[in-house]
């Protein structure tokens, strides 16, 4: 299993990556998740421009989903005709929320392109993939996931606070893929995004074998979230997610 960081930059995109977006590869098959404003451009450097097999999506924030726009043109307009629909496992108001911000009807909206399925809490699976999805601690309806394959886990908190469930869904991973959206300061926001001491407090919960720091906001330094992570109590391999780093997990 493969992990490419497509996109890690929080909450738009910045100068050095695009907004939330990864990319699994696993027998050739290719699932996504999250697709942020800007991450369209930057995943044509890792695959074809029609390879994607699978979408996930978090939630419904424009850094994690608007970049569903522009695939659903490539998709529908490919100069050789429209191509095969595929999965798109995301929130139940997906379907309505991006013909909105498409601007188009609701009826038959994506569907032409896109196969929507409303996630629950619960398991399914993606070609090779095993996807097992939780719900997090964010202002609207948000999930995390947990992706296996051939006895590798990679868990992504798509964005949260600070989470029980997320170490539940992380537990023994690999590798976790774990928000740092705030510095650590004082009087933070509750239940909406975790600073990089608590990323690295939950990935020392779930005893995650290896923690990157993601969701980057470019108005802070990642440095200062890298040193608020290093108090969070984590033993493993960490580091900042780098638009383009690849992560072979064997
Ligand atoms: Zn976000
Ligand atoms: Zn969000």
């Amino acid at each position: 299993m493969k992990l490419t960081i497509v996109g890690c930059s929080g909450s738009f995109p910045g100068p050095d990556s695009p907004s939330s977006c990864y990319l699994l590869e696993a027998e050739g098959y290719r699932l996504v998740l999250d697709f942020g404003n800007g991450a369209l451009g930057a995943l044509q450097r890792h695959i074809g421009l029609y390879d994607v097999d699978a979408i996930c999506l978090s939630h419904l924030h424009a850094d994690h989903c608007l970049d569903l726009c522009p695939y659903h043109v490539v998709r529908t307009y490919s100069p050789d005709g429209p191509l095969p629909r595929i999965p798109v496992h995301a929130p139940a108001d997906a379907p309505r929320r991006l013909a909105a911000a498409y601007g188009m009807p609701d009826e038959p909206g994506m569907e032409t392109a896109f196969d929507f399925s409303p996630l629950t809490p619960g398991t399914f699976e993606a070609g090779p993939f095993e996807v097992t999805c939780a719900r997090m601690n964010h202002p609207v309806e948000t999930f995390g996931f947990r992706v296996s394959y051939g006895g590798r886990s990679v868990a992504y908190s798509g964005d949260t606070g600070e989470s029980a469930e997320l170490v539940r869904l992380a537990a023994d991973a690999d590798l976790l893929l774990c928000e740092a959206s705030f510095l650590d300061r004082p009087d933070l926001p509750t239940d909406l995004h975790l600073t990089g001491r608590q990323a690295a407090e939950h990935a020392a919960k779930a005893g995650a074998g290896a923690l990157v720091l993601t969701h980057l906001v470019p108005w802070y330094d990642p440095a200062e979230i890298l040193r608020d992570a290093s108090r969070g109590g984590f033993g493993g391999r960490m580091e900042l997610a780098r638009s383009g780093a690849v992560y072979d997990l064997g």
